[in-house]
This record gives C-alpha cells, sequence and structure tokens, in this order.
C-alpha cells in the first residue's frame, strides 16, 4: 500500500497521540488514510476543512457501569461502551460486540470502519459501534438476560430510530437483541421497533438479516470473481469462524457451486474433504450452542485440529469470517502460495498490514471487509425502512435488494480504483468510495 501522504501524515501523528494505546483503531485509521493522499490533491476543501482531523474524532463516546448478578447471586461488573463516530450520512448504526477482549480501542476501530462501510451502502446511515467486555460464553440464558437488562438500562438514553440504532456482532445475536428490545420497551412505554436491528421476525425483524453479512461478503466475492471471468462453480473454500457471519457464508457458497471444507473457533478447526455439512454446523452452533469441535463425534471422517491455522488448508477461496487481525503475513503467504486466488473478509480488518500487502503484491482477488461484508448493515437498513413503513417484505425481495447492493458496492469500488490508477485495488476503491461521500456531506453540513 502506499505511504501516507505528507500533508495526511502529521494527522496520523496527532492520532497516534490522542489515542494512545489503541492499537486497533491506530491500524484502521492508518489503512484509510495511506488511500486519502490522491483525494486531498484533488479536494483542497477537505484539509481547509480539516476534514480528516474531524473524522477521526468520534463524535460522542460514551463509557458507562454495566452491573448484574449471576445464577448464583454473585455480583459482576463490566464496563459498557457505545462510540458514535459519525452521524454525516444518517443516525449512528453499527453492531454491539460482547467479547472478554472488548475495550476502548476496539470499539473505535470498528466504529471508523463503519463509517465508510455504511457510506458505501448508499443507504443513510451514519457510523457507530458499541459492546462490553462481557463474556456471553458458558452463561446461562438468564444471566444473559439479567447482563442485557443492565446494559439497556444505561444504553437506552442514547438510542432512538432518529438518532443511534445498535445491532449485533460477535456475541450479540438474536437472543441478545431480544433482552436489550425488552428493556428497551419497559423503561421507554415504547413500541419502538426502529430502535434496534436484528429483531425477530414476529416482532419487526426484517427476513434475510441473519444471512445478510455471510450471503453479501459471498456476493462480492461472487463480482471479483466474475471481473476476472470466473465463478464460485467447483472452487475449494474455506472459512474461519462458525458464527452467524461464518454459518451464512458457507450456506452461499455452496448454493454458488463452491465446496467449503473447513470453518473454526477459537479452539480448533474442522477440516472436512467432502465438504461441510452445514445442518449440523447450523443444529451445533444456532440450536445447541456447542463447540464445533462436536462436528467429528457425527462425521467420523472428518478431521479437527485443536489450536489449528484454518490458513493452512489449501483453498482457491478464503473468507475469513471470525475476528480482526486472524490472517498476519505469514498466513496471507501460505494462501497465496497454496494458490488462492481470492480473499472476501465477512469478519471486520480480519488481515493484518502485512497480510493486505501480501495480497495486494499478489495481485489476487481481495475484497476487506468494509466493502465485502456491508451486507448486514445494509439489511439492517432495510429492516428500519420496513419498520418505518410498517411493512414486511418477502425473503426473495429483501435477498434480491441485497445481492443489487452489493454488486453496486462492488462496481463503486472497482470503478474508483480504476479512476485513482490503481485497478483492481479494492482497499484504495473502498477507502476513497467511502470517504468522499462522508467528506462532501461534512463540508455541506459546516464546521460542526
Ligand atoms: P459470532 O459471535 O456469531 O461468531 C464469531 C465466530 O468467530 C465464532 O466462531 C468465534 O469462536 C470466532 N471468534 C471470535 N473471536 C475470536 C477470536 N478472538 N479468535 C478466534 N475466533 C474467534 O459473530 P459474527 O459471526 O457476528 O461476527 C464475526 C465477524 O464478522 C466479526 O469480525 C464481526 O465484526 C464481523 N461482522 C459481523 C456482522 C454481523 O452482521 N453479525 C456484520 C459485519 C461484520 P468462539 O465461539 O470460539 O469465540
Amino acid at each position: 500500500m502506499a505511504q501516507v501522504d505528507s500533508k495526511i501524515e502529521s494527522m496520523y501523528q496527532e492520532v497516534l497521540k490522542r489515542n494512545p494505546g489503541e492499537t486497533e483503531f491506530h491500524q484502521a485509521v492508518l489503512e484509510v488514510l495511506e488511500c486519502l493522499g490522491p483525494v486531498v490533491a484533488k479536494h483542497p476543501e477537505y484539509l481547509e476543512r480539516k476534514i480528516i482531523e474531524r473524522i477521526c474524532e468520534p463524535e460522542r463516546q460514551i463509557i458507562f457501569r454495566v452491573p448484574w448478578q449471576d445464577d448464583k447471586g454473585t455480583v459482576h461488573i463490566n464496563r459498557g461502551f457505545r462510540v458514535e463516530f459519525n452521524s454525516s450520512l444518517g443516525p449512528y448504526k453499527g453492531g454491539l460486540r460482547f467479547h472478554p477482549s472488548v475495550y476502548l480501542g476496539i470499539i473505535k476501530f470498528l466504529g471508523f470502519e463503519q463509517i465508510f462501510k455504511n457510506s458505501l451502502t448508499g443507504l443513510p446511515i451514519g457510523g457507530g459501534k458499541g459492546g462490553s467486555d462481557f463474556d456471553p460464553k458458558g452463561k446461562s440464558d438468564d444471566e444473559v438476560m439479567r447482563f442485557c437488562q443492565s446494559f439497556m438500562t444505561e444504553l437506552y438514553r442514547h438510542l432512538g430510530e432518529h438518532t443511534d440504532v445498535p445491532a449485533g456482532d460477535i456475541g450479540v445475536g438474536g437472543r441478545e437483541i431480544g433482552y436489550m428490545f425488552g428493556q428497551y420497551k419497559r423503561i421507554t412505554n415504547r413500541y419502538e421497533p426502529g430502535v434496534l436491528t436484528g429483531k425477530g421476525l414476529t416482532w419487526g425483524g426484517s427476513l434475510v438479516r441473519t444471512e445478510a453479512t455471510g450471503y453479501g461478503a459471498t456476493f462480492f466475492v461472487n463480482e471479483m470473481l466474475k471481473a476476472r471471468k470466473d465463478s464460485f462453480d467447483g472452487k475449494i473454500c474455506t472459512v474461519s469462524g462458525s458464527g452467524n457471519v461464518a454459518i451464512y457464508t458457507i450456506e452461499k457458497i455452496h448454493q454458488l457451486g463452491g465446496k467449503c471444507v473447513a470453518c473454526s473457533d477459537s479452539n480448533g478447526v474442522i477440516y472436512d474433504e467432502k465438504g461441510l455439512d452445514l445442518d449440523l454446523i447450523k443444529q451445533l452452533k444456532e440450536v445447541e450452542r456447542r463447540r464445533i469441535e462436536d462436528y467429528v463425534k457425527t462425521h467420523k471422517h472428518a478431521k479437527y485440529i485443536a489450536k489449528g491455522n484454518i490458513w493452512e488448508i489449501p483453498c482457491q477461496v478464503a473468507m475469513p469470517s471470525a475476528t480482526q487481525n486472524e490472517i498476519n503475513g505469514k498466513d496471507a503467504a501460505t494462501l497465496v502460495k497454496n494458490g488462492c486466488i481470492a480473499v472476501g473478509e465477512g469478519a471486520n480488518m480480519p488481515t493484518t498490514p502485512e497480510g493486505v500487502k501480501v495480497f495486494l503484491e499478489a495481485k489476487i482477488a481481495y475484497g476487506p471487509g468494509k466493502a465485502a461484508n456491508a451486507g448486514g448493515v445494509a439489511t439492517s437498513a432495510l429492516e428500519m425502512q420496513q419498520n418505518a413503513g410498517r411493512d414486511s417484505w418477502t425473503f426473495e425481495y429483501t435477498e434480491k435488494k441485497l445481492e443489487d447492493i452489493m454488486i453496486n458496492i462492488h462496481s463503486n469500488c472497482f470503478e474508483t480504483a480504476a479512476e485513482y490508477g490503481a485497478p483492481g485495488n479494492y482497499v484504495l476503491g473502498a477507502n476513497i468510495c467511502g470517504f468522499i461521500k462522508v467528506a462532501n456531506a461534512m463540508v455541506a453540513h459546516g464546521l460542526i
């Protein structure tokens, strides 16, 4: 990737100084700023209006105490976050992550990425993100409910369909959204479906929202393959993770004719040469909330590799769908050496800067998360549209809208990369295309 332009370097140094220790946030900012040299050369007004400095500073950051009691009556204290990053294009929109690794730097990297991702969708949504260092793993339903109720008891006052609309992310699925929606309704005495997305289908949710991030990422990779006169047909694929994004990525890969042979969780990797049995994975993960290791109890021919590295399994298409920085430079080189021709990021920032460099230099089709996984938030925006119109659309209609949005994101990134002299570089295309729309809105809104 390019060096940071000399006009922008001091802004990056300021970000490092003002946000000490937030390494993931620094990484996300650097990836965008590295692409903006040619943009500010064309648009000096962005420098005059200090758009980059303003975009790197969240509009509002909320940090709060979340006390709750476990089933034995023991008191626990977690920390809650909501970073309302940028509302130039619409109300803050972005998920909530519950994972023990969460701290301000993680939420800020995710919120920052969300600004440009949401811009790329073409829908009227600003960028935000939130969560907690609470670990839902191993907790009873009642414990999760008590935590969610306590979390929402503070968060509710910051939300609203025209203000801030959270959704799920790691550790936050339909169950958690349900408990938070219930508490919101109880505190405010208002049935406001527009305040959260990822809701259940009988109480304001949208068909396809569950599938959206995985399906969308696969549609994006399909477009990258089409641009190279290729397709998923017969391709061997690997997908990290076994959560929401991974499951529906595997499903769409299979529907498009690919064969997914491996997935994972934080303990290990499943390798099934015959192609993964997705019904079993759904049963284990969505219904029984078990570990992926149990896959081999049913399929004895498959292999479980404890603490294994999924990127060592040869594949033509890799779709990281677990977490940030899961592909380092060495993993990227292994993928390329083993014949990988396309990488589509379902997860946010799953590839380290060294890994990104390897993919770009090898000129494989590399779709960065802020473009490739935008289908989730795009479908959340479709859920908001249905809520506002008190409507509910069919699966086919909603999926077609999602596919059209992904095709559009792909072509915008593709064309922007070519326009700025880097054909095929979706990192540059996504960052510039996402940035310009937000920057123009910020200029129009004046100094706020
Ligand atoms: P889930 O909680 O449903 O699943 C996460 C999966 O990733 C699990 O298999 C989990 O394994 C694994 N994982 C999580 N953290 C780690 C870690 N530190 N090391 C190894 N494996 C890990 O989350 P989602 O599927 O919703 O999210 C996955 C990724 O997709 C995240 O990066 C998220 O930000 C991104 N994303 C999600 C969207 C959505 O709509 N849900 C939208 C856009 C992006 P284990 O159970 O062992 O922890």
